[in-house]
């Protein structure tokens, strides 16, 4: 296997934890802990991402080399990696949880590549850290390829995200109570080998903040700066700075949540452990996509009492979140009216933002602002996809082949999921699209043009719960073709792929209410 050149900033420029071992701990004063993978009993490569291999430099004989699922199942290091579990902290369902961090991912490096860039390999499912509370530091083969599947399916479908490397078996098993009923089992294990340029989330800031160790809240901050947003280095007075910064994490959130609106994807754990400084798409769990269109769905079991983080209330928890972020940094800010600023602006680019892709979506040249316009137009669509059960994906998709001359439904037979649901939608809905196609006439852009432009927004494929679970059960059985085939699908989201209509399909009536399917735990 090919060397890669490491330069591991984080742990050379912050303080660690003086203590060693894996032992469970409050670890004050320091942003880390150095550990190292646990090794396991046979890592076998299952998957892997040549679009990420190729970030890293590394080509096809390089991850056919024995030794690479060794080094990303946890049992050797490379030269030059430098382990550690990074402490943070983070409000968990709207309360402030304490000490949580690194609990069983592993960075193993930061990795610089022949164009400069900087690759933060990281595992998950390592093994235990200092941050392992009661849990084992694994991960479970259904999540792990849940993550993998995910993340790159993200990635192209140009939603800013983590992605990942490499999928590897551990060859072990891990105990889950999968419905926290009392009837825990053993499961095959794995690693996901994750790539970001930082893995550092809000949670990160707030464990400092809520300590009152101002001095390593300011390092931090400065060292995010410095390292991750190179473009603020011109603001030369370190408070400005800060305010600049937040003011771009607050942009880049704002951003995030208007692509996971387009797209429909329901995070699930929103909490500020799992929000990224980056704003990337971070920590992939119980997360789910949304079938047929409906704003309050989560397929989070943990939280199907309070719904917090159900579909579309998603980007104002963000804005909570982010709250929470300037409540933490205000110690080493001192001024609240920036901060507040800040905050006001999440929701103004992000209802800028998310107009924009709504209105690539319907294919319009312009939005027309207004209830009598096109925020009324999407309004009315959006309660009669949600009251008529209408598939989402497939509803925005077919949009493109509107006849805007005689509109008609025939373009959405495939999205309805309930005879009588239908009914009850069908005279509002066609007229609807006759006001959308007298709305697509006002601008004079060509047919094809438009249709062109639709079809590169609204996706044919993503990654429904129920494709996953078909590719965990295949997985588990020891057959990898149907997850090679999907994760194959994804890498072109928006390309119509000959023979691949079946995974274009809307969730069959055996997934709604199935485990995996349509509700997921914690439990991973
Ligand atoms: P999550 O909400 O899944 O992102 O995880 C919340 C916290 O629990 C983080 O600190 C994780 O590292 C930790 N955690 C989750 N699962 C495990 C596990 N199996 N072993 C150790 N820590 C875990
Ligand atoms: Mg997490």
């Amino acid at each position: 296997m090919r060397a890669l050149r490491f330069d591991n900033r984080f742990v050379r420029e912050l303080p660690g934890d003086p203590e060693e071992g894996r032992h469970v701990r409050q670890v004050h004063g320091a942003c880390y802990s150095r550990v190292e993978p646990t090794p396991v009993r046979a890592p076998q490569l299952l998957a892997w991402s040549p679009e990420v291999a190729g970030l890293l430099g590394l080509g096809d004989a390089d991850v056919r080399d024995p030794r690479f699922a060794q080094v990303f199942g946890g049992n050797a290091l490379l030269p030059g990696m430098e382990p550690y579990a990074a402490c943070y902290g983070g409000h968990q369902f709207g309360n402030w949880a304490g000490q949580l961090g690194d609990g069983r991912a592993i960075t193993l490096g930061e990795t610089i590549n022949d164009r400069g860039q900087r690759w933060e390999l990281q595992l998950k499912g390592a093994g235990p850290t200092p941050y392992s509370r009661r849990a084992d530091g694994r991960a479970v083969l259904r999540s792990s390829l849940r993550e993998f599947l995910c993340s790159e399916a993200m990635h192209h479908l140009g939603v800013p995200s983590t992605r990942a490397l490499s999928l590897v078996a551990t060859g072990e098993q891990v105990i889950r109570d999968m419905f926290y009923d009392g009837r825990a089992r053993p499961e095959p294990g794995a690693v996901v080998c994750r790539v970001a340029p930082s893995f550092i989330r809000f949670g990160n800031f707030e464990i400092f903040a809520s300590r009152g160790d101002e001095p390593l809240l300011e390092r931090l901050i400065d060292f995010t700066i410095d390292r991750d947003f190179p473009e603020l280095a011109g603001e030369r007075d370190p408070v400005a700075r800060r305010l600049r910064w937040f003011e771009e994490v607050c942009r880049r959130t704002a951003v995030l949540m208007a692509h996971w609106m387009r797209v429909g994807f329901v995070h699930g754990v929103m909490n500020t452990d799992n929000m990224s400084i980056l704003g990337l798409t971070i920590d992939y769990g119980p997360y789910g996509w949304i079938d047929n269109f409906d704003p309050e769905w989560t397929p989070n079991t943990t939280d199907a009492g309070g719904r917090r983080y159900r579909f579309g209330h998603q980007p104002r928890i963000a804005h909570w979140n982010l709250w929470q972020l300037a409540n933490a940094l205000y110690p080493v800010i001192r001024e609240v009216e920036p901060l507040e600023r800040a905050l006001v602006s999440y929701a103004d680019i992000h209802e800028a933002e998310y107009r924009r892709m709504m209105q690539a979506k319907l294919g319009f040249a312009a939005w027309q602002a207004g209830e009598q316009g096109d925020d009324g137009l999407l309004d009315t669509l959006h309660r009669l996809l949600e009251r008529g059960e209408v598939d989402m994906t497939i509803f925005f998709r077919r949009l493109a082949d509107v006849d805007i001359e005689a509109p008609s439904l025939a373009p959405f037979e495939a999205a309805f999921y309930d005879g009588s649901r239908r009914a009850a939608i069908e005279t509002e809905l066609l007229q609807w699209l006759q006001a959308y196609g007298a709305r697509v006439r006002t601008e004079d852009v060509p047919a094809d043009v438009r249709r062109a432009g639709m079809n590169r927004v609204n996706p044919i494929y993503v990654p429904r719960n129920y494709l996953a679970q078909q590719a965990i059960d295949a997985a588990e059985a020891g057959d990898l073709s149907e997850l090679e085939t999907l994760f194959e699908v994804l890498r072109q989201p928006y390309v119509e792929q000959p023979g691949c209509e079946r995974f274009a399909a809307r969730r069959p009536d055996w997934a709604r209410h199935k485990a995996g399917c349509s509700m997921l735990s914690c439990s991973s």
